[in-house]
């Protein structure tokens, strides 16, 4: 192979990369389903992003293609086989604070700020560069480099359903939507709610009647708030004793006070992301545990128990007997991200299950169905993605690995992670960088950047790794 230095190769480029990664970060690329037409279908932004990736190519000399507005590619280079690079145009929404205009890109200490810059609009100009370098030096290669461009990654991944539906899967590739070194390894996802049949809504003895009780919003954030609202018969200073008391053991913050003669709970935790509870103190199980240990109404005994039997202090699933784990990938988790008990009407217990790449999602399933419905309750609303798992002896991690270590002189350690990135779209891709270790990962936060500086390293990396790939 030819012995190429990339860096110099990409200096020689930086001012015409640095301004077109700017003209893309101008583009308000967000998802705007309120205004829509039949040839912008996720609406004008992204739509406009992908076309201004697809008219760069066409300058550039490679041949576009528009696959149903909602995606697209651009391919030079002869062979069978197909090497991908997949990226996405589209960015989450902007937010408050920042200091300069999120679509401004503007350079400052060194750096390119803009919502995207490294989520996925600065990685995607410089994976194009890379290829534009790759073709420029006329290099042999055995087989087709194609860039397959997303609109749709930050919502519901249509890009890539539709992309793949009508479009060649190709035989390796990497997406530069993630973390450096290489991620080779994500655990399965899968969503779902544990419903609670039994809706006891008779007269109760007890002394407490739980009107309703609700954290969390989503399955895959550990919730920190939970609240509820009780129905105490007598002695209510009693039990706001008992649980000042337990919020102190905990280290818990909270509140207590009477409203329309209902006594209201409220406990605070942290949040976290969901694919590692332990990062997080579940606001939910600790109220719901609390709860637990009163004497309620049998609708709600019944349910707090269920909680606090099969979730307190346990994110592995010991409790539910589906606890797995490996050392490609870890631990089976579960968080309960959303918890909800409305007295006489539904309640429920959702979660994300994070299960390692070499554990079967069918069996665990089986074995939960079984369990809850013994125990009244029913799994609904499931969903599964399955694991994501590319073997360290395949040439496609080995040529990433040496490219790597050669270019940054660190080692290129592999790494498994709980949640789901762009590559698993690929049948054999891993991600790619572009954060490099020890950067704060500010994607999806108010003053998003990249360095320009590793904008560049980025580019002379995936450059490389295109040219020896496509041997
Ligand atoms: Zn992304």
């Amino acid at each position: 192979m030819t012995k190429i230095n990339w860096i110099q190769e990409v200096e020689k480029r930086k001012d015409a990369l640095i301004k077109d990664t700017q003209q893309l970060l101008h583009i308000k690329s967000l998802l705007d389903e309120e205004n829509t037409t039949p040839d912008a279908p996720l609406g004008k932004g992204v739509k406009e992003a992908l076309d201004f990736m697809l008219e760069l190519g066409e300058r550039d000399g490679f041949t576009p293609k528009n696959v149903g507005n909602v995606a697209g590619h651009l391919e030079f280079g002869k062979g069978d086989e197909l090497l991908g690079i997949l990226c996405h145009v589209d960015v989450v929404p902007e937010g408050d604070g920042w200091t300069s205009d999120p679509f401004g890109a503007e350079i400052r200490e060194g750096k390119i700020f803009a919502r995207g810059a490294l989520d996925d609009k600065g990685p995607t100009m410089a994976a194009y560069y890379a290829m534009k370098i790759v073709k420029e030096l006329g290099l042999p290669l055995n087989k087709r480099i194609r860039m397959i461009i997303g609109t749709d990654e930050e919502s519901n991944w249509r890009c890539v359903e539709h992309y793949f539906k009508h479009e060649e899967m190709p035989h390796l590739g990497f997406a530069p939507d993630a973390d450096f070194p290489i991620i080779n390894a994500e655990k399965g996802i899968s969503d779902f709610d544990m419903v609670q049949k039994i809706n006891n809504d008779g007269t109760s003895t007890s002394n407490i009647v739980v009107k309703s009780f609700v954290s969390g919003k989503r399955y895959n954030m550990v919730p920190d708030f939970a609240k509820a609202i009780l129905d105490v018969k007598d002695n209510q200073t009693d039990l706001v004793q008992k649980f000042s008391k337990f919020v102190k053991q905990y280290e818990l913050e909270s509140h207590s006070y009477v409203e329309n003669g209902a006594l209201i709970l409220e406990v605070k935790g942290i949040s976290a992301h969901g694919m590692e509870p332990k990062n997080g103190k579940n606001a939910g199980l600790f109220l719901a545990e609390f709860l637990s240990r009163q004497n309620l109404d049998a609708q709600a005994a019944h349910y707090f128990e269920f909680v606090s039997r099969y979730f307190f202090n346990d994110s592995r699933g010991v409790s539910l007997g589906v606890a797995y784990s490996d050392d490609i990938s870890g631990d089976l988790t579960i968080n309960p991200g959303k918890l909800s008990y409305i007295h006489g009407e539904g309640s429920s217990i959702g979660m994300t299950c994070r299960y390692p790449v070499t554990n079967n999602m069918e069996t665990t399933k089986a074995k939960l169905d079984e369990l809850v419905s013994n125990k009244g309750f029913s799994i609904e609303n499931f969903t599964d993605s399955k694991p994501h798992h590319v073997d360290e002896q395949e040439f496609l991690i080995q040529t990433l690995k040496k490219v790597y270590e050669e270019q940054t002189g660190e080692k290129a350690e592999l790494i498994a992670i709980g949640g789901g990135t762009y590559a698993r779209s690929l049948k054999s891709g891993v991600a790619f960088g572009p954060l490099f270790p020890g950067r704060p990962d500010i994607a999806h936060q108010k003053d998003e950047y990249i360095f320009i500086e590793d904008l560049l390293k980025a580019t002379a990396i995936y450059a490389q790794a295109i040219y020896e790939l496509a041997q």
